[in-house]
């Protein structure tokens, strides 16, 4: 099973793929969780991607293109993986369909989380308030600012993945503005929908 979550910063999708991974024991690959690790490695990778992370901006396609090449070559991707934020522009699907082709594998499923924008920065200011309540460190990119900038970001970028993966014929829309539960069972039942297709 080969997973895409697509959906704005701040849509849920990081706790619904964490969730997806552990039911349906598939690796999660956060392309932001893995340049944030090579930022904190100091690596010359995390070096440049710091300041553009920190702008709201993307990293180069190429760079995050090779980091999920090599990543989904490791043997636990054997069964299968979800892809959380990657890819994030067409230049970025295009390489996936590649690399993708290359290794004789295909997309099982592309799931959207739909939410508003306004939920979006109440979201935000809740992550950012439980984060500081539970004595944890926020995100150098977790603030309003930044967080407009990703959000424009998605929309000029990113958001062409839909109709690109919808005439694919892949892609399945998730109310996202339900409760974590009501989420979760929508996207089981189009997974196991999908499973048996
Ligand atoms: P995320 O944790 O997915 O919200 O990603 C945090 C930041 O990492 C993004 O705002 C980008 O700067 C960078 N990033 C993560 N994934 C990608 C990607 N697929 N392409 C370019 N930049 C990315």
């Amino acid at each position: 099973m080969i997973l895409i979550f697509l959906g704005p910063p701040g849509a849920g999708k990081g706790t619904q793929a964490k969730r997806i991974a552990a039911t349906y024991k598939i690796p999660q690959l956060s392309t932001g969780d893995m340049l944030r690790a090579a930022v904190a490695a100091g690596t010359p990778v995390g070096k440049q991607a710091k300041k553009v992370i920190d702008a709201g901006q993307l990293v180069s396609d190429e760079i995050v293109a090779d980091i999920v090449a090599d990543r989904i070559d490791e043997t636990d991707c054997e069964k299968g993986f979800l892809l959380d934020g990657f890819p994030r522009t067409l230049a970025q699907a295009e390489m996936l369909d590649k690399i993708l082709q290359d290794r004789d594998r295909s997309l099982t499923t592309v799931l959207l989380l739909k939410v508003d924008e306004d939920a979006l920065l109440a979201r935000l200011r809740n992550r950012i308030e439980q984060t500081m309540q539970a004595g944890g460190e926020v995100r150098s990119d977790d603030n309003v600012e930044t967080f407009t900038k990703r959000l424009r970001v998605y929309k000029e970028q990113t958001a062409p993945l839909i109709p690109f993966y919808e005439e694919k014929g892949v892609l399945r829309v998730v109310d996202g503005m339900g409760s974590i539960d009501a989420v979760s069972a929508e996207i089981d039942g189009i997974l196991g929908q999908s499973a048996k297709a």
